[in-house]
């Protein structure tokens, strides 16, 4: 019987890319989006292109509420029968800025939706998964960076991303579950237009050390083999995803 992947935010960019890998792999793919409702139903159609027939389903669900969520592991349990990995990659990033010049108002939306919403979503997985399972957090290597005059809001709540691996791996250990992240570098997505930095791309990528940026795909490639049973042994990790940034 096929296993199932159940990933937030999986309409666009890295999360789509780990869908469709997951899906070519034989998975079956359960995914999230909160408003690109096309773009999700696009994904699965990828997911049914590359791997099985009826592989693939789409669920509205905002992290930030609870209820959503709930639903969310419901309806792929529904669907599946059962969850075997989780990929916690829903995120957001405000627009560049100092901390000085930062209104609460796109604090509350940064951390409620990268922190609770991470957490929610870890949360659910913890009372789901059992043995042999697997869970990967999607943080970025602004947790260690800091992100100075651009967005420290957004790499702080990934340093709590990075907290809640090392935590919950311990809770879950004993239990079977394994808890890795992944910290990508700068990754070609339209994350950075949609903030109104589309040259970050071109900008900050001759500067990695790999002397380029990655691609959603590459991350994918690390998500997958984190909660493959491959990395049998590995939990608690944080794998840098990043060209060396
Ligand atoms: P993206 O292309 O902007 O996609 C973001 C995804 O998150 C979309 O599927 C979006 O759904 C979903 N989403 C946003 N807000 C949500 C909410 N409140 N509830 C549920 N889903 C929500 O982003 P990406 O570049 O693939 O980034 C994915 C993850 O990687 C994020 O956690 C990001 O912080 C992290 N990351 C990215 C980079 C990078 O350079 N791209 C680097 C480091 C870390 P809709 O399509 O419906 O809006």
């Amino acid at each position: 019987m096929a296993k199932t992947v159940l990933i937030t935010g999986g309409s666009r960019g890295i999360g789509r890319a780990t869908a469709v890998l997951f899906a070519s792999k034989g998975w079956n793919v359960a995914l999230s989006f909160v408003g690109n409702q096309d773009s999700a139903a696009e994904t699965c159609a990828m997911c049914e292109r590359t791997g099985l027939t009826g592989n693939a389903m789409a669920r509205k669900c905002d992290v930030r509420d609870e209820g959503d969520v709930i639903a969310l592991f419901a309806a792929a349990r529904e669907r599946f029968g059962g969850i075997e990995g989780v990929v916690n990659n829903a995120g957001i990033v405000a627009p560049q800025s100092t901390l000085a010049d930062m209104d609460i108002e796109r604090m509350k939306d940064v951390f409620d939706t990268n922190v609770l919403g991470a957490y929610l979503v870890a949360r659910e997985a913890a009372r789901t998964l059992h043995s042999g399972t697997a869970i990967v957090n999607v943080s970025s290597v602004a947790a260690k960076l800091g992100s100075p005059d651009e967005y420290i809001d957004y790499a702080g709540s990934k340093g709590a991303m990075d907290t809640l691996t090392v935590g919950l791996a311990k809770e879950l250990g004993p239990k079977g579950i394994r808890v890795n992240a992944v910290r990508p570098g700068i990754i070609e997505t339209a994350i950075h237009a949609n903030n109104g930095r589309p040259e970050r791309i071109t900008e900050l990528g001759p500067m990695c050390p790999l002397g380029r940026t990655g691609a959603p795909e590459e991350v994918a490639k690390s998500i997958f083999w984190l909660i493959s049973s491959d990395a049998s042994y590995v939990t608690g990790s944080i794998l840098d995803v990043s060209g060396g940034r």
